[in-house]
This record gives C-alpha cells, sequence and structure tokens, in this order.
C-alpha cells in the first residue's frame, strides 16, 4: 500500500482539489491520505490571531475563512456527504470564531492557544478531502500522533506513536483512508499540538513507517525534488532520483520541498519517497530512495538556511580541537540546540558554530555554563554572537570525488566580493557548506549553482 500525502497549494482550490480527487480515485483503497490545511490558510489562522489579539477586525478575516471552506464544500463534496461535511466544518468554525474572541477579549495570544488555532486548519481540510473523494474514510489523527515535550519543543512520540498507528488502520481494505497532516496531541496532557510548519509530511511518513507502506508520495507543486529552489533560481533543474542521505541534507540545509524529520522514519524502513506534481500528475517526479546516482549526478543541489548566527569562542585553550567541539555540541544537544555546521578552527584557536537564531539564547546559556571554568581562569577570552547570517550547502554523494571542490566554491563566491565567514570542518561525505552575510544569501546560491549546473 501507498500512502499519499497532498500539501497545501493542492488541496487550496476547487480546481487543484479536482486533481487530488482523480489521483486518488484511480488508486487501490488501502491508500491512506495525508492532507495539509487548504493553501496559505496556517499562515492566515496565524496572521488573524495576531490582529484579535492587537485588537483588529478579525471578524472579517474569519467571514473569509469560512467562505473559502463553504465554497469549496459546495462545489465539491459529495452529495450524500453534504451535509454532515457543512455540520463538522461548521462547528469547527464557531470553535475558531470562539476562540478569536477570547484572544481579543484578553489581547494576547498564548502559544497554547495557537496551537488550537492552526490545528483546525487540518481539521477542516481533512473531513473535506474525505467528503470529495468515493468512499473517503475519515481517520483523526489526534488520535494517534502523540508528542511528548523536550524543551519548548513538542516532538512525536515514535513508538506510541506507531503502536496507535498500526490499531488505527488495522483493517483498510475498505478505503482510500483520509487524514490531516501537521496537527498532533500532547501524550500526558491531552493539549492540541503539532508536528512543526510543513509538518504533514512528517504526519506521512509516521504513517507509512508504522504501516510499512510500499511508497511514500509527497504530491506538490513542482516537478519533483530540484537542484535549488526554483524561486531563486529559474534554471533550477529536476532530479530524477537521489538517495535518503541527500534528501536529509538537502532538506536540513533549508530544501523547503520535504520537512526535514520526515525522512528518517521512512529511511529506516526503506521506504520510497516520490516527490509528484498534483498539478502535472503525468511527470515522473523524483524517486528517493537508497541509491544516489552520483555518477550521473555528483552534486544535487545548493540551498541555504537563513536567520543563522556564528557563535564564536576565542581565547588559549589547551584542551584538543576535537574534544572542545565535542564538549560545545553535547552541551547545546543538551539544551535543543541544533548545531547546523561546524567551522574549521580559525586563528588562536578560534572555535566557531553555526545555530539558528532563535536558538540564540539557549546556546549562550549552554555554552556558558559548561566553559564556566575556562571563563572564570580565562582560557576562554568569551563567546560571541555574530547574528544575520546564511548557511548555504552543497549536496551530493558525488562530491567526495570531485577535487578541490571547496576551492573552487570559495573562488567562485571571492570573485563576487563575497568572503565567507566560516566554513564546515573538512566536509562531511556529502555536504559542503559556507557561512555568509545574509544580504549575499541568493548571489551566493545563484554562483554556485552556476557552477555545477
Ligand atoms: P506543500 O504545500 O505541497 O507542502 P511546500 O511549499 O512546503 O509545498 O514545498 C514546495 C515548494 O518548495 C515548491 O513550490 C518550491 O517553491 C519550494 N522549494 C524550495 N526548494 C526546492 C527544491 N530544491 N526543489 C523543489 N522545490 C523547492
Ligand atoms: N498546514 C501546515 C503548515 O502550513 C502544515 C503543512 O502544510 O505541512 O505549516
Ligand atoms: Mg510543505
Amino acid at each position: 500500500m501507498n500512502v499519499l500525502k497532498f500539501g497545501g497549494t493542492s488541496v487550496g482550490t476547487v480546481e487543484s482539489l479536482k486533481n487530488v480527487r482523480s489521483i486518488v480515485e484511480a488508486l487501490p483503497s488501502d491508500t491512506v491520505v495525508v492532507v495539509s490545511a487548504l493553501g496559505g490558510l496556517t499562515d492566515k489562522l496565524i496572521a488573524t490571531a495576531r490582529l484579535a489579539a492587537d485588537g483588529g477586525d478579525w471578524r472579517s478575516e474569519a467571514d473569509a475563512i469560512a467562505d473559502r471552506h463553504f465554497v469549496i464544500i459546495e462545489e465539491l463534496v459529495r452529495q450524500e456527504r453534504k451535509e454532515a461535511t457543512l455540520s463538522v466544518v461548521g462547528a469547527l468554525l464557531d470553535e475558531l470564531r470562539r476562540t478569536y474572541e477570547g484572544v481579543s477579549l484578553i489581547g494576547d495570544l498564548p502559544s497554547k492557544t495557537l496551537d488550537v488555532i492552526v490545528s483546525l486548519g487540518e481539521r477542516m481540510s481533512a473531513p473535506i478531502v474525505a467528503g470529495i473523494i468515493r468512499n473517503g474514510h475519515l481517520h483523526n489523527s489526534l488520535e494517534f500522533i502523540k508528542t511528548e515535550k523536550w524543551f519548548d519543543k513538542n516532538i512525536a512520540d515514535a513508538a506510541l506513536t506507531r503502536q496507535l498507528i498500526i490499531d488505527e488502520f488495522s483493517d483498510i481494505d475498505d478505503g482510500p483512508h483520509i487524514t490531516g497532516g501537521f496537527i498532533s496531541q500532547d501524550r500526558d496532557s491531552g493539549e492540541i499540538t503539532n508536528l512543526g510548519r510543513g509538518g504533514s509530511d512528517y504526519t506521512a511518513a509516521l504513517i507509512a513507517a508504522a504501516l510499512d507502506a510500499d511508497m511514500l508520495d509527497i504530491w506538490t507543486d513542482v516537478d519533483g525534488f530540484m537542484t535549488a529552489d526554483p524561486r531563486i533560481i529559474k534554471d533550477a533543474r529536476v532530479l530524477p532520483a537521489m538517495s535518503f542521505i541527500e534528501s536529509m541534507e538537502l532538506c536540513t540545509f533549508g530544501a523547503k520541498v520535504i520537512y526535514p524529520p520526515t525522512i528518517y522514519p521512512v529511511f529506516h524502513k526503506n521506504i520510497p519517497i516520490r516527490i509528484l506534481n498534483t498539478f502535472n500528475p503525468e511527470a515522473p517526479g523524483t524517486l528517493i530512495s537508497d541509491t544516489s546516482c552520483a555518477d550521473e549526478y555528483p552534486v544535487k543541489g545548493v540551498t541555504a538556511i537563513r536567520n543563522s548566527c556564528l557563535v564564536r569562542m576565542s581565547g588559549h585553550l589547551t584542551e584538543n580541537v576535537a574534544r572542545i567541539n565535542t564538549r560545545a555540541y553535547n552541551a547545546l544537544a543538551r539544551n535543543g540546540v541544533s548545531v547546523f555546521l561546524l567551522a574549521q578552527p580559525g586563528e588562536n584557536h578560534e572555535f566557531s558554530f553555526a545555530i539558528a537564531m532563535a536558538d540564540r539564547q539557549a546556546a549562550s546559556r549552554a555554552l556558558n555554563e559548561e566553559f564556566a571554568p575556562e571563563l572564570i581562569d580565562g582560557a576562554l577570552d568569551g563567546i560571541s554572537f555574530e547574528d544575520n547570517l546564511s548557511i548555504i550547502a552543497v549536496v551530493g554523494e558525488g562530491i567526495k570525488r570531485l577535487k578541490g571542490i571547496d576551492g573552487r566554491i570559495l573562488n567562485t563566491l571571492q570573485r563576487l566580493g563575497i568572503n565567507p565567514l566560516a566554513c564546515s570542518e573538512g566536509h562531511s561525505d556529502t555536504t559542503s557548506s559556507f557561512v555568509v552575510d545574509e544580504k549575499d544569501t541568493v548571489e551566493s546560491i545563484k554562483a554556485i549553482h552556476g557552477l555545477f549546473f
């Protein structure tokens, strides 16, 4: 059996939903379909919540949200399901209005309330899509996607979720089966949570892995995984295939086409992923599997993570480089901070790591605690941060065979007057990465993409 995921753009309009319907209705009845909220709706739900908190006119926005759903129900939901769908979605829209009303009254938007508000996107789209597809069976993902707290984040409780998915879909020959992506429930408190923006991909991967699916199909609005973000590089190419590792690296380093945590559960089970276009279903798409086709395409793509910062530690540390890096890395990890890039030590033994700007405070706390002895005895001069940077990554399992690749990239950037502030320590087998000023992001991607493609 296959698990399919349709993103927001695929379920955004009457026209695109007709494509979804014909794609799903042509598949066997044991297919599981994960859907996002209507395209752009999650952003709209958040913006309207902020508007309500600021005392703005949220009512007209809420009316527009309601109309969008009613038009789709009116035009597409099967006659015999229309009344029930209207009643379910109507009740959810009432919940949305009541919640906005509360936010507006207290003039504040607690994060738990925002979680409830954003959940309504998928809680509405799933029954609508189930009502559009012949014999569509609706499943409530809040019942089987469970999260636990990890610092200030909610992360999936993989073992519990897996078992609940197996129970929920134990008998699936009578589908197709439709469920909402992204949304989840805290396993302890029962509060509504979510898997993070773009998280519907992850919901689909958790289901595919638990059910030992043959394939995970991610249906979106481009012909496949491309060599760069097509909004930046107009002539970016669609790649026919790549490996799990390559896709994991590309997504971790900012390729928005798949939400990064998605790949691990299916990789672990060796379930291939296909990236397919809802608006061009005949296109072959990209196959992500355990093979890389590195001979044909040594480099798979160029990506960037914006909003990054460099943490620098300088001084006269006497411990060896690996030990310092390990201590810093572990201290950051214990505090929920991921390191995107470990830089080559600079002159005077300067250590630096790139992290998300959002993690700056947690990182500062973690490192100041870990290196307190060295800060006190003067072996470390201090820990400083440099903001507004981007990490540019070049990914491909073939890059290890390309001679002097880091030098070529550096030369290309320097010819444009862009001087990377740091480079990754060696490079991993698949990724070479550089830190540049955020304002140089687009120019750097264009230049490096031009070098390889
Ligand atoms: P969905 O709503 O289907 O989840 P997303 O917007 O999350 O879609 O992801 C698809 C978008 O990702 C594409 O429209 C494209 O603009 C963007 N994108 C960024 N980098 C890449 C890439 N390397 N290959 C393909 N698409 C990319
Ligand atoms: N609707 C959610 C978002 O916009 C989840 C998703 O689309 O994957 O982030
Ligand atoms: Mg997405």
